[in-house]
């Protein structure tokens, strides 16, 4: 084996562009908190790259989404509308205001099933939160349309999908807040890191105002609202604006990855390993290649990877099986496309850097496990 396959992480950072220069500088200068011309420019930049007015930095994704939902007055006696098959941040975030959850099925690609949004709408519902799953747009007119129908907000959780298109729209700027995360796994990074993007000046406002301190504007140190300390550091941004003038190089490069994945699973048809099904007029990223292990166990072949050299991850547990979530949730009915694609998906290593070499090593060895 060459020493590049010895083993294959399923995501790794990709850093190769303009990081150490703008870390260096930080330290240099001094500015290594919330304060800096990183962060604003961060800011501007990954807003304006959404297609929104405003950008508010965060500590990471989960913040993010915690701050959009107080941010819009989310508490105890509200209901927000979330797909089961998510990460667990998306609900976590709706559990920390005390609101209850209401959860959606999903479809055969991993997004909401949009069908099925409508029955869960009560009188308590305000906000809908559509969760762009590993890249993968979810269909946001009528979610949209909805939205607007039975007056409700609607939070993009787009933490897996910076420049994911949904027609010709980027998403986290389809809807009242777009959510990032900069995970070191994400399509680009801070190490932790998060984002809001609004095209509202008031949620901007106020997202600044609940990020800071929640400080009286007419006097410091005077609080009349409970606020947060979710302040991203220049040293984040730094990191951020440097991954930001290579998102198009680091998107590109998860494309051809899928494609090549895709390619090699489909042309063999009794391939017993199937891609996510794509829905049409959406222009995905690859976050993390998902595949469906139709007949073979899933934690078999996974373990046979690993054997080989081969990092994989199973699809997320959904939130209707979280114990945590018992007293969160307002059980709603049964979700059998969340519990199939739990029980039989994973991902394929799709870190941004990659070689060729290790992709056709690790479709061979597919080729090689599957009967
Ligand atoms: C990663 C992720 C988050 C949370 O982001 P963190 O930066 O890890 O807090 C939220 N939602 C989804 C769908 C994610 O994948």
């Amino acid at each position: 084996m060459k020493s590049d396959i010895q083993t294959i992480p399923v995501c790794e950072p990709y850093l190769n562009g303009n990081e150490l220069e703008y870390v260096a500088d930080c330290i240099r200068t001094g500015w290594i908190s919330s304060q800096g011309k990183y962060v604003e420019e961060f800011e501007r930049k990954f807003a304006e790259y959404c297609g929104c007015k405003h950008g508010i930095a965060v500590t990471n994704g989960t913040t993010a989404l915690h701050l959009a939902l107080t941010t819009l007055g989310i508490g105890q006696e509200d209901e927000v509308i979330v797909p089961t098959f998510t990460m667990v941040a998306s609900a976590f975030a709706v559990a920390y205001t005390g609101a209850k959850i209401r959860l959606i099925d999903c479809n055969d690609t991993g997004c909401m099933d949009v069908s099925k949004i409508e029955a869960n709408i009560t009188s308590r519902t305000r906000v809908i939160m559509p969760v762009h799953i590993y890249g993968q747009p979810c269909d946001m007119w009528p979610i949209l349309s909805l939205a607007l129908e039975h007056n409700l907000y609607v939070i993009e959780d787009a933490a897996e999908a910076h420049g994911a298109e949904c027609g010709g729209h980027r998403v986290g700027g389809l809807s009242h807040i777009g959510c990032f995360s900069f995970y070191a796994n994400k399509i680009i990074t801070t190490g932790e890191g998060g984002m809001l993007v609004t095209n509202s000046d008031d949620i901007a406002q106020q997202a600044r105002y609940l990020r800071d301190m929640a400080h009286s504007p007419k006097q410091r140190f005077y609080h009349t609202d409970i606020g947060f300390n979710y302040r991203m550091t220049n040293i984040q941004a730094a990191i951020g604006l440097a991954q930001l003038e290579k998102i198009d190089e680091h998107i590109s490069k998860r494309r051809a990855i899928a494609e090549t994945y895709t390619r090699a699973l489909t042309a063999d048809i009794h391939c017993s390993l199937q891609p996510l099904p794509q829905r049409v007029g959406t222009r995905p990223v690859c976050w993390m290649y998902g595949a469906v292990s139709t007949t073979y166990p899933r934690d078999k072949l996974m373990l046979q990877l690993q054997e080989r050299g081969i990092g994989t991850r199973p699809f997320f547990i959904p939130m209707h099986c979280q114990p945590a979530l018992k007293c969160a949730v307002n059980r709603n009915g049964n979700f059998p496309k969340a519990d199939y694609l739990s029980e039989k998906g994973l991902y394929l290593p799709s870190g941004t850097g990659l070689t060729p070499h290790q992709i056709g090593y690790i479709i061979d060895t597919i080729k090689e496990i599957l009967p």
